[in-house]
């Protein structure tokens, strides 16, 4: 008798948290805004493995603060 390895699931989805995050970043801060107003959060579903990701106003706020490098201290202002 031989031993095969078999997994019951042969694709991976290589989607994760991450990479929405930087899908909703591409749309950009405006867009998503746009739909937290709308929706109350943003919702995501990938379309290969059907996982479900979600941000609300927090998670959106935080993603988009992250991003953004912070000013420069110690500058005037012209
Ligand atoms: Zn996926």
């Amino acid at each position: 008798m031989r031993l095969f390895e078999i997994e019951p699931v042969s694709f991976r989805c290589s989607c994760s948290r991450d990479k929405i995050v930087t899908m909703v970043r591409a749309l950009g801060k405006t867009e998503a805004d746009d739909i937290l107003a709308e929706q109350g959060k943003i919702s995501v579903d990938c379309e290969f493995c059907n996982q479900h990701y979600e941000f609300d106003a927090v998670d959106v706020e935080e993603m988009f603060a992250s991003h953004t490098p912070p000013p420069p201290a110690g500058n005037s202002t012209h």
